[in-house]
């Protein structure tokens, strides 16, 4: 190893600044997203089960709900445009905007070019967790989300309900298509319920037992027609392993609800992104 140079203390001691400072990105208006949910009516019910995934569809301007049921299991979260599946979750930048972990407030973005919030969370039982002492939180986008290829290179085998394959599955059931067609659009995911985080002295991604309870849920409201696929891991609360069938697990419920009409005054789904993608051509 190189000696450090004789000032390496001064340069470590250089304080940060953050990457991407948010005090101008649009502002979600929590209130009326407060006001949409307090008149909101259930329209539609999805139950994923253990070690499997499903889609649902949301209307931009429904909001929808992803709720522990029977025990304590994290979820893998893919959304994209409904219209457009090229448009889809952007897990890398949300986490320059907002940080390794999302909560109210904090908004999932899409892939370039339209850039633009997808969805934005605005009710969580769990905001109360913050971060803990070891440095772990809830909801990150940090993780990418458990897939046989990690798995069979680390372990060898072949493991077949890890959540990329759920979702896989899932997408193309609803695309009518194979796996293998479907596969390219599954992304990396918004970690639901996960508390995950890095350790503070080999910087390595960690995850501990979710504190998730049956009747925890997150409150998501649709900036634009989305389709969602959730899986429900097979790490179950992510306490010890995944990619394997030893984890205790249970079902996730995602319920879309339809806002009164009129609650969302004169709210505007978000226009794609402004760059002229000219790329200085
Ligand atoms: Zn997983």
């Amino acid at each position: 190893m190189p000696n450090p140079p004789d000032d390496a203390d001064a340069r470590r001691a250089i304080a940060p600044v953050i990457c991407y400072p948010v005090e101008t990105l649009p502002q979600p208006d929590m209130a009326l997203y407060s006001s949409a949910r307090a008149s909101m009516t259930k329209v539609d019910a999805v139950t994923v089960p253990p070690r499997d995934a499903a889609t649902f569809t949301v209307p931009a301007g429904h909001i929808f709900r992803i709720s522990s049921v029977e025990g304590p299991q994290v979820g893998d979260l893919n959304l994209w445009n409904a219209r457009d599946l090229s448009e889809r979750f952007y897990s890398g930048k949300t986490r320059a905007l907002h940080g390794t972990h999302i909560t109210t407030g904090d908004r999932m973005w899409s892939s370039f070019p339209a850039m633009r919030p997808m969805a934005t969370v605005i009710h969580d039982t769990l905001d109360w967790y913050g971060i803990d002492s070891f440095g772990g939180s809830v909801h990150d986008v940090i993780g990418t989300r458990c897939d046989p290829y990690t798995h069979n290179l680390l372990a060898g085998g072949q493991y077949h309900h890890c959540c990329h394959s759920n979702l896989t599955r899932a997408l193309a059931d609803h695309m009518g298509v194979a796996p293998q067609e479907a596969e390219p659009h599954v992304h990396d995911v918004l970690n639901v319920f996960m508390c995950t985080g890095f350790t503070r002295d080999t910087g390595q991604y960690f995850m501990k037992a979710s504190p998730v309870r049956p009747g925890d849920h997150i409150d998501f409201f649709a900036e634009i027609d989305l389709l969602g696929a959730l899986s429900a891991c097979p790490g179950g609360d992510c306490s010890s392993e995944h990619s394997s069938d030893t984890a205790p697990c249970y079902p996730l419920l995602v319920e879309v609800f339809k806002p009164e009409s009129g609650a969302l005054a004169d709210w505007q789904a978000p226009e794609p992104n402004g760059y002229t993608r000219t790329h200085g051509r």
